[in-house]
């Protein structure tokens, strides 16, 4: 039996941009109930972007997204949370001051049914990150970045969500640290939550994933399986200098 219930996330035609820059033209991607989906790309490519209007800090201008069967094209951050899509958003932005124990709990804050099981979802996020149950009393500010991913994924399982959106959690750890949370987010995804990663490491991303998109200046070009991509001429030329 699987601790979280994966949920279908449909981005549909978006379009998005900040002011009257136009970031994203047309990007369509699905990611099945407790299916693992990569994006990956250049830099500037709007994976990003993407993410954030999953969840609503950026506002579409074109195209739906839906979430579990609701349309949360227009929906606030807080609606979308409440709905069960946890972000792990790039850079981590914990709060460093504070307790490895009580960020996970903000976690939980925001969704009543993440409430009612805060003790015990966390005791299921220490299982899964022994590591953070050991360090349960330390500032976030002084764990080292794999910790810190630990705790911003960890943090994000506290809501208990159905999908699970992941900005670039390799950037700035060492090959070692990245081997390990990405083992995290392969044991995420075996408790059944639907997982959306965007990733700069394109050879561990597309050998994790089941599926995945390539996105160029904003539009979606390029689909398949993890295996069919890690073999393609195009991608092995412009992501893994091969
Ligand atoms: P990276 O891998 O470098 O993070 P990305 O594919 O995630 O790239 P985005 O971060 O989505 O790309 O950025 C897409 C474009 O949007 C870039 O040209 C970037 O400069 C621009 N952009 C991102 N955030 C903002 C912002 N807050 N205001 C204005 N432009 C932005």
């Amino acid at each position: 039996m699987t601790a979280f219930q994966g949920q279908e996330l449909i981005i549909e035609n978006l379009a998005a941009g900040y002011g009257k820059i136009q970031v994203l033209w047309d990007v369509s991607v699905r990611v099945g109930p407790g299916e693992f989906v990569a994006m990956i790309g250049a830099n500037g490519a709007g994976k990003t972007t993407t993410l954030r209007a999953v969840s609503g800090v950026v506002r579409p201008t074109g195209g739906s997204i839906r979430l579990g069967g609701h349309d949360i094209t227009r929906a606030t951050p807080t609606q979308i949370v409440s709905l069960g899509l946890g972000h792990v958003p790039e850079g981590r932005e914990l709060f460093g001051l504070m307790t490895v124990r009580e960020n996970l709990e903000l976690g939980a804050a925001m969704r009543p049914e993440a409430r009612a099981k805060q003790a015990q979802t966390l005791d299921h996020v220490y299982s899964l990150f022994p590591r953070l149950a050991e360090r349960a009393g330390q500032l976030a500010g002084t764990l080292s970045g794999g910790e810190q991913q630990m705790v911003a994924v960890g943090r994000a399982l506290m809501g208990r969500p159905s999908v699970l959106v992941v900005d670039e959690p390799s950037l700035g750890l060492s090959p070692l640290m990245t081997q390990t949370v990405f083992g995290a987010l392969k044991a995420v995804h075996a408790e059944g939550v639907s997982v959306l990663l965007v990733e700069q490491n394109v050879g561990l991303s597309l050998k994790l994933a089941q599926r995945a998109y390539v996105l160029e200046n904003g539009e979606v070009v390029k689909e398949g399986t993890g295996e069919a991509l890690l073999a393609d001429p195009g991608v092995r030329e412009a992501y893994l200098a091969l």
